[in-house]
């Protein structure tokens, strides 16, 4: 039951970022309260039993680089309202053609030294932002058009994560490294040629060394069950089952921010709104879905290469030219014969996700619309490919489309788990081309979804950076 007092604040959506955005409002002495239309909080960050009982699979996000390192969340005390974060034995691994598994440790140096040849060109395009990888987290998990905090560590940034992926690969040699930095930038779901798809695998890279790629103890749940604690520890409310679907489904309240898709804050705003404003959110752009498979298996996966069990995260896809081949296809619109698998193992580093001696796998491929269900059957081989003997463990197979991953949260249209195309356009203009892209035309109506700057990822700084504006703008705080 919602309490008789009338919030400061709604936020409509308990996602990452409506949570992150909830928490920052309440934090500054707001009452909120957050309208939630699933019966389960936290959208992208969530987890379900998917495949069998005592299996606790991730229905979307798996591994939170992000989320640890996030300005915002790493300052709040997470800890206290039943965070731990699991830090596997490396950040991750990646497959070659012939099964030899790529390792990339922790600990920067280590890592150079078992590039050999390329040693000196992984420390050079990795060493001087991780150095200052804290400061280069506050410049770009923000809006573009900002003045840069750390202009220096931002150019060294910009210098190689602006242009296309391919063209900073050209300083690697070596398959085994040239291959690792393939797997980095295709999490950006973008043609490695395209302008822009250096970044992710800069800022990845950069914390993969610096700060790990941990995730929630027992399930990324836990991260949107403590920030919720966290919430109602200081004051804020949580409603589910409450879809917002006009502005008459609202308590009146003096500010509302929208954790939700263009398109639905377009019908949330009615007929307001400039029709200049409008039109940009009509003209918003998504980049592929995915397909995305959740195991339950008698055992761990048998990888060629047992190395690879040291880490949580785990790239399949070959070498660089493969995997550009295989994310270029997809932006044509063919659903690749041997894809890039992102692959999650998080049981090896937290058996309370299954029951005793058994694990969890998780994996997805980036795939064109209208891919059938039936393509987990390549994704699979893949991961076979590489596990021989992996298909004789599954005891229960799960597999989650785009059109399913739209219903988990309209943020994610067509399956685009970024809520967005995230390259250079796509960021200056998430959705509108504006310094505080958060603001809509409606005084005291934001959107604080990955649908504004940063982006997709569990950080919740978009939530933070829309709380932030409308602090300023509404309650002069
Ligand atoms: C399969 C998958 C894998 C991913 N892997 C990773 C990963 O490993 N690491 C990582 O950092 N990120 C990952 N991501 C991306 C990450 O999950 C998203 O970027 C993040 O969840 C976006 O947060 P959000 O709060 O903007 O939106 P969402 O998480 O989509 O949350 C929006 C919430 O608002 C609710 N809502 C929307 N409209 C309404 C309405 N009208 N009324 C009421 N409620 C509403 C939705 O139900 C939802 O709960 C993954 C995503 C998916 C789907």
């Amino acid at each position: 039951m919602p309490s008789p007092r009338l919030p400061d604040a709604v936020i409509v959506g308990a996602g990452p970022n409506g949570l992150a955005a909830a928490v920052t409002l309440a934090r500054a002495g707001l009452h909120v309260r957050v309208l939630e239309r699933r019966d389960q909080i936290g959208g992208g960050l969530s987890s379900a039993e998917l495949t069998l009982p005592g299996f606790v699979h991730d229905v979307g996000s798996a591994i939170h680089p992000l989320g640890f390192a996030s300005p915002a969340l790493r300052d709040w005390p997470l800890h206290a309202f039943g965070l731990t974060w699991v830090r596997p034995g490396a950040p991750f691994g990646h497959v070659l053609p012939d099964g030899t598994g790529v390792v990339v440790e922790r600990d920067l140096d280590e890592t150079a030294r078992s590039f050999g040849r390329d040693g000196a060109a992984w420390h050079a395009l990795f060493g001087p932002l991780v150095a200052h990888w804290r400061g280069l987290l506050d410049d770009v998990l923000r809006p573009l058009p900002r003045l840069p905090r750390h202009p220096l560590t931002l150019a060294r940034f910009g210098i190689r994560g602006v242009p296309p992926a391919t063209l900073s690969a050209r300083l690697l040699r070596t398959p085994e490294a040239r291959a690792a930095w393939a797997g980095l930038a295709a999490h950006a779901n973008l043609p490695l040629s395209t302008p822009g798809s250096g970044a992710a695998a800069l800022v990845l890279g950069t914390l993969a060394h610096a700060a790990h790629w941990p995730f929630p103890r027992g399930g990324a749940q836990a991260l949107a069950d403590a920030l919720a604690a966290y919430l109602r520890f200081l004051g804020g409310e949580i409603e589910t089952g409450v879809e917002v679907r006009s502005p008459r489904d609202l308590p009146a309240a003096r500010a509302v921010l929208v954790d939700s898709s263009p398109g639905v804050l377009l019908g949330l705003l009615g007929d307001w709104g400039t029709p200049g404003y409008r039109a940009w959110l009509h003209r918003y752009r998504y980049g592929p879905g995915l397909l995305k498979l959740d195991y339950a298996l008698s055992g761990p996966v048998p990888w060629l290469d047992p190395s690879l069990r040291r880490a949580g995260t785990v790239h399949l896809g070959g070498t660089l030219e493969d995997i550009t081949r295989a994310e270029a296809e997809v932006a044509r619109g063919v659903a690749p014969e041997r894809p890039y698998v992102l692959a999650a193992q998080h049981t090896l580093f937290d058996p309370s996700r299954a029951p005793q001696g058994q694990h969890t796998f998780w994996a997805y491929a980036h795939v064109p619309p209208g891919t059938p269900d039936g393509y987990a059957e390549t994704i699979e081989a893949q991961v076979e490919r590489a596990a021989p003997g992996f298909r004789d463990l599954v005891l229960a197979r799960h597999v989650t489309n785009a059109r399913q991953l739209q219903a988990l949260s309209p943020v994610f249209q067509g399956g685009d788990v970024n809520g967005g195309r995230g390259d250079l356009w796509g960021l200056l203009a998430r959705p509108v081309p504006s310094p505080t892209p958060y603001r809509t035309p409606v005084p005291g109506v934001y959107l604080c979804s990955s649908a504004t700057p940063p982006g997709g990822g569990i950080h919740g700084m978009s939530g933070y950076w829309a709380a932030r504006a409308a602090l300023r703008d509404v309650f002069r705080l």
